[in-house]
Formats: structure tokens, C-alpha cells, sequence
């Protein structure tokens, strides 16, 4: 099997490929990044020791280069991961958002058709359905909710989810969708809540929580993501959409307080900052679909996950420090300001 995975320099793609690489020793993984502000080489350290991994550096959008990629390597499964995932960025700069995320995919799309791929399968996410009210516990997405985006970055993520679907329909392009909650882990980028308030924390600085941190969010251990990506491209039905998600809902002041009290930290470095306009107030998903269709079951609760977590960034310190010192300082500092 030969599997093209994108964006796997990012946070989940790269876990997704340690995870297929020492999973099925017999596949082989071309991973095609753009390297982006998102994505790293050093994340893919490990993988490139691995003679079944190949790494292209690429625009998804690029639309002759993909297509020479594709008939170069002759793929049987796509995995799209590869998009600008930034809510905060999308507020910044849409543009970007809608040329990686919709007009890339369609090139990805495209590729797939013209070289007979067997199965294309599109990483999506909760964000799509918008949010829910935070008094109401009893409701949660089902692959039936309807789209209803806040956001640049939800819009085009639903942009291309619709387009995948439509080329299911139209050309019998044997599409999978996936829409997950929100993932935590190893060589997740700093800018994300997590991880930027492990390594705040650790450095004594202000943790920055967005207007009253009282926004909920459904945290995933980024491998049970993985784990059902595997799934779903192996069993999963074509033309279908999975809700990926383990019940796992925290406030984001619940998230980082369980983090501060993780490492020994005190509270006092909670600073509220302004509310991002538009910001969901809950994602909460309902995952039994892809339950009871494919067995899927999270195998790691919050708790462990978030000791896992922070253990892997105590661990990995050079990959992050390397990060926060390049381009992303100034990104934070025009955010947030000098704290
Ligand atoms: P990320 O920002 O960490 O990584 C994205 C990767 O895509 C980077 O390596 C970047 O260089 C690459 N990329 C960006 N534009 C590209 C282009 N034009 N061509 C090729 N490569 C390009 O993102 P992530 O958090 O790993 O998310 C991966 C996917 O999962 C995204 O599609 C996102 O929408 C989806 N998702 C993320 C979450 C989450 O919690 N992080 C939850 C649900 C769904």
C-alpha cells in the first residue's frame, strides 16, 4: 500500500505517520508538506530514518506539481491533512485559508480521479457544525448536524468537506470524511491552548485565557485521532462523513488549571485576556457512529493524555525552543501582546 499523507510536518499528520510506519511495517508513507509556519522537518526526525518514508516538499494547491507527484507515485490511499488550521490566523488573513483548505483539496481531488486512487480521505473537524449553548449538556454533533460555521477557518473546512462530498456524488471518487474534536499531544504547535500553556507555565510566564476561559472544548489523545483515520480508510463506508470524539469536554480554565496543578504551578499566572470575536462556545461530538460501525473506542482519557502530554514536553524541550524563538515570537507578541 502506498500512502500519500499531507501536512504530516504538522501536529496530527506526523502522528499519523509514526503511527501507520510502526503499525504496518509494509506500507510505504510519502508525506507532501509545504512547510508552512506549522510545519517542521525536526518533527519528522524519526520517520526519515525509516527507508518505507519518503518526504516531498509541496504545495497541495500546486496543482502540476501534484499531479507530477501523483503519476510519479502511483497512490492507493490520499490522507489530506495538510491545511492552515489556525482559527486566530483565519481572523487575520482568510485568503490563505481558502486557497490551502478548498482550492487544495479540489487539486488533491483532481489528482486522485485522474490517477485512480482508491480511497481519498479528507481530515475535517468538529468546527464545522459551529458551536453549541453551554447550557444545554444534552446536545451534541451527530454526522446529521447541520453546517453552520463561525469562522474563516470552519468555513473552508466545510467548503472542502462539501466539495469532497460532491465529487463522491458527481465523479464516484471514493471519498471519506472525517470531523474530530480537538486533538492534544506530542508535537503539537505552541500557538494551540495546550501546549502553549505547558510551556508558559514552565517558563513562569502569564498564561493568556481568552474572556472568561467558561468555552468548552471535547479533547482527543491525538493517537486515538490516528487510530481511527486507520479505520475508517481501511473499513470505513465511501461517501461517508465520521464524528470522531471521546466525551472529553474541559473548559479551556479547567484545561489549563489541570496543567498548572500537573506542574506544580500557581494559578496566579491565569491572566484574561479580550474574547476572540465570533469564539464557539462548545464542541461536544457524538461519536457512535463510528462506534458502532467500526469499533473505535478512545483508549486515552484526559487525565493520562494530559500527563502523557506534558511529559513529552519536558522531554522535547529543543523542539519547541526552536520554535518559539523564530517567527512565531512575533506572531504571539502582535496576539497578545508583550506578557
Ligand atoms: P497543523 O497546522 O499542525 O499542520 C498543518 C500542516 O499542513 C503543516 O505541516 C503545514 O506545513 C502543512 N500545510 C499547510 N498548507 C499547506 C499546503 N498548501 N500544501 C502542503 N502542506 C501544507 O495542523 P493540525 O493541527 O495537525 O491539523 C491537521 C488537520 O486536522 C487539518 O486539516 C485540521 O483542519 C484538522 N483537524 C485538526 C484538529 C486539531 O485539534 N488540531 C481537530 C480536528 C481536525
Amino acid at each position: 500500500m502506498n500512502i500519500l499523507v499531507t501536512g504530516g510536518a504538522g501536529f496530527i499528520g506526523s502522528n499519523f505517520i509514526y503511527y501507520m510506519l510502526e503499525k504496518y511495517k509494509d506500507y510505504r508513507i510519502v508525506c507532501l508538506d509545504k512547510l508552512t509556519y506549522a510545519g517542521n522537518l525536526s518533527t519528522l526526525k524519526k520517520a526519515f530514518e525509516n527507508p518505507n518514508f519518503r518526504f516531498v516538499k509541496g504545495d497541495i494547491a500546486d496543482r502540476e506539481f501534484v499531479f507530477n507527484l501523483f503519476e510519479e507515485e502511483k497512490f492507493d490511499v490520499v490522507v489530506n491533512f495538510a491545511a492552515e488550521s489556525h482559527v486566530d490566523r483565519s481572523i487575520e488573513d482568510p485568503g490563505i485559508f481558502l486557497k490551502t483548505n478548498v482550492m487544495g483539496t479540489q487539486v488533491l481531488m483532481d489528482a486522485s480521479r485522474e490517477f485512480g486512487v482508491k480511497r481519498f480521505h479528507q481530515v475535517s473537524t468538529d468546527e464545522v457544525y459551529g458551536d453549541l449553548p453551554l447550557d444545554r449538556p444534552d446536545l451534541f454533533f451527530t454526522e446529521e448536524t447541520p453546517i453552520h460555521t463561525s469562522s474563516p477557518y470552519s468555513a473552508s473546512k466545510a467548503a472542502a468537506d462539501l466539495l469532497a462530498l460532491g465529487y463522491y456524488r458527481t465523479y464516484k471518487l471514493p471519498v471519506t470524511i472525517s470531523r474530530c474534536s480537538n486533538n492534544y499531544g506530542p508535537y503539537h504547535f505552541p500557538e494551540k491552548l495546550i501546549p502553549l500553556m505547558i510551556i508558559r507555565a514552565l517558563n513562569d510566564q502569564s498564561l493568556p485565557v481568552y474572556g472568561d476561559g467558561k468555552n468548552v472544548r471535547d479533547w482527543l489523545y491525538v493517537e486515538d485521532h490516528c487510530l481511527a483515520i486507520d479505520l475508517i480508510i481501511h473499513s470505513g463506508r465511501v461517501g461517508e462523513v465520521y464524528n470522531i470524539g471521546g466525551h472529553n469536554e474541559r473548559t479551556n480554565l479547567e484545561v489549563v488549571k489541570t496543567i498548572l496543578k500537573e506542574l506544580g504551578k500557581s494559578e496566579k499566572l491565569i491572566t484574561y485576556v479580550k474574547d476572540r470575536p465570533g469564539h464557539d462556545l462548545r464542541y461536544a461530538i457524538d461519536p457512535t457512529k463510528i462506534k458502532n460501525e467500526l469499533g473505535w473506542e478512545p483508549k486515552t482519557g484526559f487525565e493520562d493524555g494530559i500527563k502523557k502530554t506534558i511529559k513529552w514536553y519536558l522531554d522535547n524541550k529543543e523542539w519547541w525552543e526552536e520554535i518559539i524563538s523564530g517567527e512565531y515570537k512575533n506572531y504571539y507578541e502582535k496576539m497578545y501582546g508583550n506578557r
